[in-house]
Formats: structure tokens, sequence, C-alpha cells
């Protein structure tokens, strides 16, 4: 395999990174970084502590005692199709208090330095329905109401998450953030540009989702596979390097603990043993890198920027 590495596309307003899986590239948009008390993520830290000088609590995953959490999306170009892993947490909606509320930050901007407007996307695909991969997909119109960003985009969503956001366990899991599903997945739904879809759903011939429940009841991850090489797009199966010591640490957000634990693993032994990138969404940006196996669990190589 050729030696990657990002490519710097951007112009005098700062780096556009982008990066080639075969003949698709895929451009890193950044949201925001944050830093937030590693408890906050692991509850495992009130029992149990991490390895002393292990490689995730240096920089770049952690810094002064904090883990480093990027938020990130990722804008695919495969073939004559233009598909958005994702859509952050977005802007100008109210939750109840945290990174994302009333946000207003530059996300769609990158777009145009990559070349695309907003109108030629033509599909998003959510990972998952947490509230920091849904936000951007819809923008205030004007009238007190949600309208696609995206006009000429299909939107791609797992049936089995749909159907648990939008019932009882869904809503309780909202009280947290409040109820970001009625501003930003259920316009699409109501503006007649939602697909319900399988979680093995072949999206383009390069690109496909991969079933992989836990971190939500209908989490899937990307694979992109072009020309002989592939990349696999996480979303949110790993947040932070130490799960990648200790798979079996899912976050304090995971709705089914146990089942992410399992599908981490798997994904993990999967990217180690194929060799294939792994693009999770949370690590530090613009983050791609290859897995191996370690003593204790595995360890993640960055591509160079
Ligand atoms: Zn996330």
């Amino acid at each position: 395999m050729s030696e990657l590495r990002f490519t710097n596309t951007g112009g005098g307003e700062g780096p556009l990174w982008s990066f080639g899986v075969g003949e698709v590239e895929v451009f890193p948009i950044r949201e925001v970084d944050y830093f937030p008390e590693p408890t906050e993520f692991f509850p495992q830290l009130e029992s149990q502590s991490w390895t002393d000088g292990a490689f995730y609590t240096r920089e770049p995953f952690t810094s002064d005692g904090r883990i480093r959490l990027n938020q990130e999306a990722h804008l695919l170009r495969a073939k004559d199709r233009l598909i958005l892993i994702d859509a952050g947490g977005g802007n100008g909606k109210a939750r109840n208090g945290g990174i994302f509320d009333r946000a207003d930050r530059p996300f769609l901007e990158q777009f145009g330095r990559a070349g695309v407007s907003l109108g030629d996307i033509d599909i998003v695909v959510f990972t998952h329905l947490h509230v920091d991969h849904v936000g951007f997909a819809t923008s205030a119109d004007g009238h007190g109401g949600w309208t696609p960003t995206f006009p000429n985009a299909r939107h791609l969503v797992v049936r089995e998450e749909f159907d648990w956001w939008t019932g009882p366990d869904g809503a309780r899991a909202m009280t947290r953030t409040g109820d970001y599903i009625a501003d930003s997945i259920l316009p699409l739904r109501d503006a007649g540009v939602l697909d319900l879809v399988p979680a093995d759903h072949e999206v383009t011939p390069e690109v496909r989702l991969v079933p992989a429940f836990g971190h939500t009841p209908g989490n899937v991850y990307v694979e992109v596979e072009s020309a002989g090489e592939r990349a696999l797009f996480a979303g949110d199966m790993l947040h932070h390097g130490v799960q990648l010591e200790r798979p079996d640490w899912s976050i304090r957000y995971c709705v089914q603990p146990g089942d992410s634990a399992e599908q981490r693993r798997l994904l993990l032994e999967r990217a180690a043993d194929s060799g294939d990138l792994l693009v999770p969404a949370h690590f530090p940006f613009p983050a791609a890198g290859r897995v191996q196996r370690a003593e204790r669990g595995f360890t993640y190589t960055f591509i160079d920027v």
C-alpha cells in the first residue's frame, strides 16, 4: 500500500485536509474540540485507573488531565456522488446546556472551501441519532421552523435507530439534551427527504453500512472500499484512545454498554487484522489511522498531516 498522508487543500483561511481511499476523496469537517473531565465519559474511572504513562494519557488524546474529544464529520466524493457522514451538533439550536446550545460555528463554510455547495450533497448518512451527529441536517427557516440544510440530499437513517429515538425510550434519553429529533430529524421526514434503510444498506458501490448495534440501538459504521483500499468510518464506536487499550470501556452515553463493548472489540480486531484505515468521529482532528494489536488491547498510528 502506498504511504498515505493528509493533503492540505485549504487556502488562506487555514488548512482543509483531505485523504484518499482508493478513488474516494475524504474531507474531515471540523466542528469543535472540547475537553471534558475523563469521568464525564468514563464512569469506570471512579473505581479503576488508566495505565500510567500509556499513549492515551498524553497529547493529542489528553491535555492537562482532560480528555480531548474532537467533533468532526466526513465529506466524501465517491465517483459522481457527494456523501456526508454525520451532521454535527448544528447551529442556532436550543439545547439544555452543553457545547451545542445555540452554537454558532463555521462548519458549513468548509464545504465551499472543498468546492462543494450545500445543494450538491447527494446523500447524508447518519451513523446514529445522537445530538452531536444530526444538527446541521436542518437550518432555521426564518419562521420558527427547520428546513433541510442540504436541499437535494436523501438522508439515510437505519430503521431500528429511527424507531427507538421516536419511541418512549428515545424520549426519555433526550431529557438530558432536549428534543433534538424534533428539530433535526422529523423536519427531514416532513420534507420527504428521509429514507429508513436496513443496517447493512449499500449506499453506493463504494460505500455501505455495517450494523454494530450497542452505542445506540441502531448504530452502524460506514465501510468505504475503492481500488483495493478500505476505510472504516467508526462514528461513535470509540471516543478516546483509552478504549483502544480497554475496548470493554463503553462511555456513559452508550445505550447498551455491553453490546457496544462487544461491537467495539470486533471493529478493532477487524481493523487490526485487515490494515483498514479506522476513522472515528471524535479522535483528535483530522484523525485517520491504523490499528495494531498490543500487549494489552490495541494501539493506533495516525496517518500524518
Ligand atoms: Zn458522537
